[in-house]
């Protein structure tokens, strides 16, 4: 079984995400950048899968501009057998990320997708199950659990009111939650030995994917600054506080 491992490097989730001074986007300039945890933790899975003698190859695919060859370079050092970069250029909707998986998928003829259940830099979460309706395969997302028996997947999903379990078989995609397993750290001889292995360059182009943008972003703002709290003095006080200032926020 050949497993494809999208990834998508994203603003670091320790940092605070600034919005630019003219409202156009968020300010990405000079901080640090990381894998998408959910990527780490789906990657996570399918070096899983492949160390239990259950697939052949993890492969990882990172879509946008030259700086996505760094997160490819952490997926080598974590442990993915294969990088492929494919180079699109600005920022890449879901549907057209989407688009440039199911073309990587038929090429490079994988049975599994595990990709994270969203990206944490524009929340979408609608890769993974765009990729499943345009390849018409069965998907399973926000995975708490994968079980594989050959080409039967049995995935656990947390659900408000408990566990669901759903069997599917491969081909199939699935999406991963936070609690599906904690990602191992990369060492750092494997840090080194990623550096020097080489990373495929594929093109939209190449691929038959036409980029259209489908969505205009009209503004990026930050919320709005919280007056700071009070410390109160006495029981009494907050009491009366509460019943003559505080407001109702529906
Ligand atoms: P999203 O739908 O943008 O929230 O992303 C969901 C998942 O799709 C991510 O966790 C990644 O696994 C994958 N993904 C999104 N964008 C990219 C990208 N540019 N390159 C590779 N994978 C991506």
């Amino acid at each position: 079984m050949k497993i494809l491992v999208p990834v998508k490097r994203v603003l670091d989730y320790a940092i605070k995400a600034r919005a630019k001074s003219d409202g156009s986007g968020v300010d990405l300039a000079g901080l640090k950048m990381s894998l998408n945890p959910f990527d780490e933790i789906a990657l996570e899975a399918a070096l899983r899968l492949k160390e239990a003698g259950l697939a052949s190859e993890v492969i990882c695919v990172s879509c946008g501009e030259t700086p996505v060859q760094e997160g490819l370079r952490t997926a080598l050092a974590l442990g993915a057998d294969r990088a492929l970069w494919v180079e699109a250029p600005g920022e890449l909707e879901p549907l057209t990320v989407a688009k440039l998986l199911r073309a990587v998928v038929v090429q490079e003829q994988v049975d599994l997708v595990i990709c994270g259940k969203q990206a944490i830099d524009d929340d979408a979460g609608q890769t993974g199950q765009m990729l499943a309706a345009l390849l018409d395969w069965s998907q399973a997302t926000q995975a708490a659990a994968i079980h594989c028996e050959g080409s039967r997947l049995e995935v656990v999903r947390e659900t408000d009111g408990g566990t669901e379990t759903l069997q599917l078989n491969t081909p199939a995609v699935i999406t991963t939650d936070l609690r599906l397993n904690e990602p191992r750290y990369a060492t750092l001889p494997n840090i080194m030995k990623a550096r020097k292995k080489p990373i495929d360059q594929l093109t939209a182009g190449a691929l038959g994917v036409t980029i259209t943008a489908r969505l205009q972003t009209l503004r990026v703002a930050e919320p709005p600054v919280r007056a700071p709290g009070i410390r109160v003095n006495s029981v009494e006080q907050l009491l009366d506080l509460l019943k003559n200032q505080a407001k109702v926020v529906s």
